[in-house]
């Protein structure tokens, strides 16, 4: 029925709050949360025939050719039996078209955080390497400045968070992801969701949904 098939997509730049916000919405209703990043890490580890033939962008960074992207995300979408969420697809203007003229989309998020307050939460980032712990300065400092809580070894600053280096990452994602902003502004579901941060971001977002989510499928009616 056409009341469950919501469809909608979510766009942010590196460390926007992506992850953040998918994982509260995912939380908050019945969606599935369609990444092409994660289904592509699971065919690679898998070994699937995909995976092996898309390690070779992904471990370099590179784009999948939309031909290859085009018809593995239009598979996950096509077995998907309920509304979804869409991350990471699509990203260039013919991922836009071909989606479109399958599965035309109700609902375009985009997250919009000023870039220096995204420079500034990277530049305050630091991890301790061998646990994957991750501490912030401003907000969720280690005990001892420079110190992993645990262990008390020294912590370290990951390469591409470094100022200058998140700045061109930032460029990158806005050059590349304005094709997909203007594609789905131009179809009337694009809405700008602006903030400093994922609290002051995540209730507008949540009075959009539901404005636009049947009442049904909030995951509470179902527990
Ligand atoms: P993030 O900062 O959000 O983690 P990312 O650049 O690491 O973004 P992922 O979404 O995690 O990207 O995807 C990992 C890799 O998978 C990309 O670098 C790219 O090679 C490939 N990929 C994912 N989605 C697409 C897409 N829509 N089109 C082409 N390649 C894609
Ligand atoms: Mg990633």
């Amino acid at each position: 029925m056409a009341m469950n098939m919501f469809r909608s997509v979510i766009l942010g730049a590196p460390a926007s709050g992506k992850g953040t916000i998918s994982s509260r919405i995912v939380n908050k209703f019945q969606l599935d949360h369609i990444s092409s990043g994660d289904k592509l890490r699971l065919q690679i580890k898998n070994k699937t025939a995909i995976g092996n033939e898309v390690s070779k962008y992904t471990s370099t960074g590179k784009f999948v050719p939309d031909d290859i992207m085009i018809k593995f995300i239009m598979n996950e979408i096509n077995n998907a039996r309920g509304p979804w969420l869409l991350d990471g697809f699509p990203r260039t203007r013919s991922q836009c078209e071909a989606l479109w003229t399958q599965q035309p989309l109700d609902l375009a998020i985009n997250l919009v955080v000023p870039f220096e307050v995204i420079i500034d939460r990277v530049k305050n980032r630091w991890v301790h390497l061998p646990s994957g712990r991750v501490y912030n300065i401003d907000f969720n400092a280690p005990k001892v400045a420079g110190k992993d809580d645990v262990t008390g070894e020294a912590l370290t600053q990951r390469e591409d968070d470094k100022p200058e280096v998140v700045q061109r990452r930032l460029e990158d994602y806005q050059m590349k992801t304005q094709p997909v902003i203007d594609f789905f502004r131009e179809k009337g579901i694009l809405e700008d969701f602006e903030g400093r941060t994922s609290d002051e971001i995540w209730p507008k977002v949540l009075e959009c949904l539901i404005r636009h989510i049947p009442i049904q499928l909030t995951s509470q009616q179902n527990v």
